[in-house]
């Protein structure tokens, strides 16, 4: 066999068994039917046609197989989560795929998947490897590099062309479907990471907020538990009027939940280090908060004892130069079994950590596993299985929406419960301390809506579900920063993760030029801080 016959046999089988959710993204909105066939027809022959030229450019001699085999078993693990999750493969989700850890691969693990790693990546893998390849001098490699890609390239260009009426409108009009485009989507973003990678390492690190000052010692001291939640939607907690009771612990504790609060991403890789960072949504990027300053490393700077305990994947550089620790091991986590470490356990060596910091204020940021999917029904103990049947796969498609929802409102009721210890944790302290807890979710959730599971579509086309946080704070009595009554007043005012820099910073009194009052939640009620 020639090589072109081999790039040709791999890009019709990547189009026809690796594009599946590409082409009913595409009927979805251009329905099979007579008056568009023809067009569904060009749209293959276009995408074929682009496939081919790409293969053929990327595939010299003996880079032929290497290139083919790779291109196949990637595009077979993408073609599973586009298939099952509806999600697609940018560059924000690479880099979730890059901090992933095994535990959380593992949730993602299943028979399944590894049917599509069998049938679409390494059955049509062997055929390549054991495929004879007709092997010609140089010159002739290059010529028929030449014309699949010429003609291919024509091809295209003449379909568009063709249906140049019908293109026009599609392209301006479904930006969207082109994420879905399996291998080309994930290819272009794997160039775009390793670009901005490379890009990013070159960096030097800025200090910003150099004016910061504490405020004057104040007796009490401040100790603020942040917990930075995962995954959990505004609209599951009963708090925002959720009609299932989802949160009867922190019902009692007169939390206040501030009902109208928008994520900075729609994954924790984006969400986490963007609500710590100077810059808010519309001017972050992952490169200049990884190169900057957080609002933790300034409140460390000003004296505040800091400390981050992460049961999740890690802090996402949010804590690379404060002290942290992982609490996804038994060796510093309690609660572990064989699967799964409690979020409960992080509580465990709390008050050791409070008793050995006698001067300034603490401030202790508590990274959950919370709601992670797909297998919500391990995050939380039996005992919080208060909703039933529950979907007990991480294969959400075999399951119901409504056994979904039951797992999901579990791991809901666990946080209800963490929280609320968190809150015991605080009162304990509050004869020494100002006390407070500011919980909020890194980005919500998409439960079936739309067909959509997980999260991670990029903002501008991420659903609701996947945006809209959950945000609960409460106070100490003694606390003198608070003005209670307008906080409450003013809990459905529209705000986002932008806030948070600003609120950490005021809740702490720091003074500094880059401090937005504008943009701390506290400061609602005008000029109540004292002190
Ligand atoms: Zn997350």
């Amino acid at each position: 066999m020639n090589k072109s016959t081999l790039i040709v046999l791999v890009s019709i089988f990547l189009m026809a068994f690796d594009n599946r959710a590409f082409f009913s993204n595409i009927t979805e909105v251009y329905p099979l039917n007579l008056d568009n066939a023809a067009f569904l027809i060009s749209v293959a022959v276009v995408f074929g046609a682009a496939l081919i030229m790409i293969l053929a450019l990327a595939c010299y001699r003996y880079t032929t197989k290497p290139v083919l085999i790779t291109i196949l078993m990637l595009s077979s693990f993408a073609a599973y989560f586009m298939d099952s999750y509806n999600t697609v493969i940018d560059t924000d989700m690479l880099r979730n795929v890059v901090q992933t850890n095994v535990s959380e691969a593992s949730d993602l693990m299943s028979g399944t998947l590894a049917m599509y790693v069998i049938l679409l990546g390494i059955l049509p893998s062997l055929f390549v490897y054991r495929a004879q390849l007709t092997t010609g001098s140089v010159r002739r490699d290059i010529l028929s590099t030449v014309k699949l890609a010429s003609i291919s390239l024509g091809v295209g260009v003449l379909t568009i062309v063709i249906f140049s009426n019908f293109y026009a409108s599609f392209i301006r009009e479904h930006k969207i479907l082109r994420y879905y485009a399996n291998p080309s989507f994930y290819l272009v973003s794997i160039f775009k990471f390793a670009g901005s990678a490379i890009e990013s390492s070159s960096l030097p690190f800025t200090m910003i907020a150099q004016d910061a000052k504490a405020a004057p010692p104040e007796r009490p001291r401040e100790l603020i538990i942040m917990v930075v939640g995962e995954t959990a939607r505004a609209d599951r907690f009963s708090l925002n009027g959720y009609e299932r009771e989802t949160n009867p612990e922190l019902a009692k504790d007169d939390v206040i939940s501030f009902s109208d609060f928008w994520s900075c991403g729609t994954s924790t890789a984006v969400s986490v280090p963007c609500m710590f960072s100077v810059y808010g949504q519309s001017d972050y990027d992952q490169k200049k908060a990884e190169s900057t300053e957080n609002v933790l490393d300034i409140l460390a700077r000003t004296g505040v004892n800091v400390l981050w305990l992460d049961n999740n994947s890690d802090s996402k550089g949010v804590a690379d130069r404060i002290t942290y620790l992982d609490f996804k091991t038994p060796e510093n986590n309690p609660e572990c079994n064989d699967e799964e470490c409690r979020d409960t356990g992080m509580l465990t060596d709390l008050q050791e950590y409070i008793d050995a910091h006698p001067k300034g204020d603490i401030l202790i940021v508590l990274h959950q596993m919370g709601n992670h999917g797909p297998a919500y029904y391990k995050r939380y103990p039996k005992a919080f299985e208060k909703y039933t049947p529950v979907c007990q796969t991480n294969q959400l498609e075999d399951c119901s929406k409504e056994t979904i929802n039951n797992a999901y409102d579990n791991a809901i009721l666990y946080t209800d419960f963490f929280l609320s210890k968190v809150i015991d944790v605080l009162r304990r302290n509050t004869a020494e301390f100002e006390t407070g807890l500011f919980y909020l979710s890194d980005h919500g959730e998409s439960l079936g809506e739309f067909d959509m599971y997980l999260h991670g579509l990029p903002l501008f086309i991420a659903p609701e579900a996947q945006r809209h946080v959950p945000v609960v704070m409460w106070f100490s009595d003694n606390f003198s920063g608070v003005n209670d009554k307008a906080l409450r007043a003013g809990k459905d005012r529209t705000m986002n993760q932008d806030w948070v820099f600003h609120t950490l910073l005021g809740l702490f009194d720091v003074r500094t030029d880059v401090y937005k009052p504008n943009l701390d939640i506290l400061n609602i009620s005008g000029p109540v801080k004292q002190g």
